[in-house]
């Protein structure tokens, strides 16, 4: 098991499978400038599929999200999947994506063994959609939604980071939006893993107001009497449900508590936070050819050095060197 100082077990394992990507989302990367991991430097298929088998089969991972940075832009996604998906035991899959691509690729990634997908989608607005992303592919997001749909990649979620100024009026908009097209809405508060460090807590939209707008439409019933198990998202019944809405308050009302996740960079780093200033290299094992036993060690005594919260409260906060697009979201 993976499991930390405070007792905590880890069971969901993020794995960033590239550090670039298509869009420019300003809350996650610069316009330009950002320094790509060097090639020689990320991770194979081989050794991220021997990663994620020593992490399914000898350290009780039982899930695994795919994401980046973009992760439909590394070319062996589908048959990582799908090497993946044979595993024993077979670890639940999904994939974190800004759905560009998407509609290419979504068949393809159901037949490898995908379960789910999470569509980062922030606004209904296409010139909004340019300004958050910097780039014109709006509509190449909501075709790609719809062949995520089509193709039993459900239940579809769709990630939305409210940004002020900018599209912070919309949470009505994209909820009435979700429900109409049978999508799981989440809002994520926006956190402090912009490369510009731009990030401000006085300026962000925070869940309480996510959920005041929404109220102006809709009406909220908590899902799960206040608890919320290791799942980030708090939920709400709309209008006496069964559709629902989740927050993502990892800034105004943090869930480290219940932490589940460890986190694998695409050159090979065990992050045991998104928020850690600290990295533990499994990348220098596999290629000094370490047996899966020593890695597996090596990651056990990664996540014993977890601590116990994102430090966000701390005044002493610093941001991580990594820019969420390198980190793995
Ligand atoms: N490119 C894919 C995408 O956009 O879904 C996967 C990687 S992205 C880093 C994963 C998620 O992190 C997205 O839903 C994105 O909106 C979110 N994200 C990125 N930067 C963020 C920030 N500073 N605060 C909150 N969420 C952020
Ligand atoms: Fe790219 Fe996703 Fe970051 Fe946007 S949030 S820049 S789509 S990695």
């Amino acid at each position: 098991m993976l499991i930390d100082t405070y007792g905590r077990v880890a069971t969901d394992l993020r794995v960033s499978l590239t550090d670039r990507c298509n869009l420019r989302c300003t809350y996650c990367m610069p316009e330009e400038g950002l320094q790509w991991l060097a090639k020689p430097d990320l991770l194979t298929d081989d050794e991220i599929v021997r990663l994620i088998g020593i992490a399914v089969t000898e350290l009780g991972v039982t899930e695994v999200r795919f994401t980046g940075g973009e992760p439909l832009l590394r070319p062996g996604l589908v048959s990582i999947v799908e090497r993946c998906a044979a595993l024993a035991p077979r670890p639940k899959m999904s994939l974190t994506t800004n759905g560009v691509g998407l509609e290419r690729t979504a068949g393809a990634l159901r037949d490898a063994g995908l379960d789910r997908v999470n569509v980062s989608l922030d606004t209904l607005r296409p010139e909004v959609f340019q300004a958050l992303t910097r780039r014109k592919r709006h509509g190449d997001v909501l075709r790609g939604l719809e062949a995520a749909r089509a193709a039993g990649l459900t239940p579809v979620k769709v990630n939305a980071v409210l940004m002020p100024g900018l599209n912070e009026d919309e949470a009505p908009d994209l909820l009435a939006w979700a429900l109409e097209h049978d999508y799981e809405l989440r809002f994520i508060e926006q956190m402090p893993l912009d490369p510009q460090h731009g990030w401000k807590r006085d300026g962000m939209i925070t869940a309480g107001d996510i959920l005041a707008s929404l109220r102006t439409r809709f009406t909220l019933a908590p899902e799960d009497d206040g608890e919320r198990g290791s799942a980030p998202a708090e939920r709400w019944l709309v209008d006496g449900g069964p559709a629902r809405v989740g927050v993502i308050a990892s800034v105004t009302r943090p869930f480290c508590r219940a932490c589940d996740r460890t986190r694998l960079t695409a050159d090979g780093q065990v992050r045991t936070c998104l928020f850690a200033r600290e990295e533990s290299d499994l990348r220098g094992a596999l290629r000094s050819g370490a047996p899966d036993e020593e890695i597996a060690r090596l990651w056990r005594v990664a996540m014993w050095g977890k601590k116990a919260g994102s430090g966000l409260d701390d005044p002493s906060f610093l941001q991580p060197d990594r820019p969420m697009s390198a980190i793995g979201g």
